[in-house]
């Protein structure tokens, strides 16, 4: 039986392979990695930990970085998740060297990078195998091969298409034909090696070696409609690209001597191999793998909606992978994170734990050390897609926006009170009339409830009295007298020493204009806060609550 009747896409042979996807050109030691999706609707945040680690690795070699979509499972594939991916991955400066890089559009020498578009090299191989013996078509029915697992079941012993279990393993010619003629739909399997007992050891750069079980099992190899299963498409793919380390999730541990095996029938050198764990986050008094299902956070665009600046998602997840990394970023605080090395083989073998408070307060440091003027612009471009009137706002007068963002942040101990941009809405919406106007019943209400109530004039006699050309001190001078002659004592000491004589104290007075001012009663430093607003909306803020 020729093969190609099995493999009717095969259009090359193996050395013919060899010759058009060379060892790549590199430095010694350098790294060749690959991020290497499936497009099923969504971009998991372990993808963007798994494209972080292996970009790294790869660049501090001097080597490469490739993406290649996964797309052989037809059924489950979702449309646009390509471009969710790449998204995703620019977004966060991960942006692969080879693979696609935009709609369609391919750079590099070892492609196609999609796996539905490389048949005919996954053909050519099992057309190989077939003629070698290390692969056979196999015509069992879904039927057939229940009534197999039922009869395992039975017998206990291991599930699986495996030894005399194989039913087509050692089928004659005759019964190919007789199949084949018969229009019987067919995959074709693997003639696996392994013994029962046999066991292997093999190399793993983060758990160092592990002993297993060898494979046994003829696995799937193409299936019926000729698109090959995952263990095939990896060999093939991780030779002929000339990856260097694998690393993927250690879901994957348990087919790996199945991926050992098929390397060395090949004749083939593997790749070195780096099973990660998955992120993990306490639940209760468990842990367990984040799932996209029931955690919101396991999404990356979770991430992205909510505005983390990148360079936390990043740093957070470098913290996850080397938790070295948080001592040096203190003790290099102004260095990009790109200089921080990582090694796979020091990555934890237990599952990283996922942390949001730990994320948010990464990402406080990061605002923290950000310009008003770069978190203006990466804040602007957030609300743009996620928040178009905060945008329209928060857009129209830069140097406003930007003086509001500079707020308390160009001391020694700049404020680190912004988490993600989508806390500006809220946080900031009061310096904007429109934002304000809708706050104002919160603000009445708040001020109606104030104890000690600021007494009658007094807010219109501030209006009447702000000088914004005060100094600090001139300010607190002025504001301070005045409070005074409505009761109010200049601090918390000199009220509690005579609690009688007062109404109030300066904190009280300060609450009140906060109130009015921007309906809460924290804000971030007083003086500065009405020195951005500005004469007129203090003065308009402040007469319209003295009518209130
Ligand atoms: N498409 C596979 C997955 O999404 C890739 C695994 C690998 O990196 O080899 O799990």
């Amino acid at each position: 039986m020729p093969a190609d009747v099995f493999t009717p896409e095969a259009s090359f042979t193996i050395d013919e392979l060899e010759v058009r996807f060379p060892p790549r050109d590199l430095p010694a030691g350098a790294r060749v990695t690959r991020f290497g999706p499936s497009p099923t609707g969504s971009m998991h945040i372990g993808g963007l930990y798994t494209s972080l680690v292996s970009r790294r690795v790869a660049h501090q070699s001097g080597g490469v970085f490739y993406l290649r979509i996964e797309d052989t499972d037809k059924k489950r594939e979702v449309e646009g998740t390509v471009e969710l991916i790449l998204a995703s991955l620019a977004t966060y400066g991960l942006s692969p060297d080879e693979g696609e890089v935009a709609d369609g559009k391919e750079v590099g020498a070892y492609g196609p990078y999609r796996q539905s578009e490389r048949k005919p090299i996954y053909q050519s191989c099992v057309r190989w195998l077939l003629e070698q013996g290390h692969a056979y078509p196999c015509f069992a029915s879904a039927e057939e091969l229940q009534a197999l697992r039922d009869a395992q079941a039975k017998h206990k012993v291991p599930p699986g298409y495996w030894g005399t279990w194989a039913i087509w393993r050692d089928k004659t010619a005759a019964d190919v034909d007789a199949a084949l003629a018969a229009g019987r739909p067919f995959v074709i399997r693997l003639r696996s090696t392994g013994g029962r007992d046999a066991r292997v050891t093999l190399p793993d750069t983060i758990r160092e070696s592990i002993e297993f079980p060898a494979n046994q099992t003829d696995v799937v190899l193409l299936k019926a409609d000729g698109m090959p299963t995952y263990h095939l498409a990896h060999v093939v793919d991780d030779h002929f690209m000339r990856t260097t380390d694998v690393v993927r999730g250690n879901e994957w541990l348990a087919s790996y001597p199945m991926h050992a095996e098929m390397f060395k029938l090949f004749g083939w050198a593997p790749p070195r191999f780096a099973h990660i764990s998955p992120i993990e986050k306490n639940d209760g008094a468990s842990r367990r793998k984040l799932s996209k299902r029931s955690d919101p956070e396991a999404s990356v665009g979770w991430y992205m909606e909510a505005g983390y600046p990148k360079q936390a998602v990043i740093e957070y997840l470098l913290n996850l992978i080397d938790g070295r990394f948080e001592d040096w970023r203190g003790a290099n605080p102004a260095v990009s994170n790109e200089d921080f090395v990582i090694e796979l083989e020091r990555m934890n073998r237990a599952g990283a734990l996922f942390d949001l408070a730990k994320l948010d307060s990464v990402s406080r440091d990061v605002v923290g050390a950000m310009s008003a003027g770069a978190i203006f612009d990466a804040a602007l471009s957030w609300a743009s897609e996620h928040a178009a009137d905060f945008a329209t706002r928060f857009g129209a007068d830069s140097a406003y926006s930007q003086a509001i963002l500079d707020i308390e942040r160009r001391g020694e101990r700049p404020r680190k009170d912004i988490v993600k941009w989508s806390d500006l809405p809220a946080d900031i919406g009061y310096f904007f009339e429109d934002s304000y106007a809708a706050l104002v019943p919160e603000a009445q209400a708040a001020l109606a409830a104030i104890q000690p109530a600021p007494p009658e004039g007094m807010l219109a006699a501030i209006a009447a009295g702000y000088d914004p050309a005060l100094t600090r001190d001139e300010w607190l001078e002025w504001l301070r007298a005045l409070g005074l002659s409505y009761g109010y004592a200049a601090n918390v000491k000199a009220f509690k020493a005579a609690p009688d004589e007062f109404r109030g104290h300066f904190g009280d007075l300060a609450g009140a204009l906060r109130v009015v001012l921007a309906a809460r009663r924290n804000t971030p430093d007083l003086y500065e806060v009405m020195q951005v607003l500005g004469k007129d909306r203090v003065v308009e803020r402040l007469s319209a609550a003295a009518g209130w």
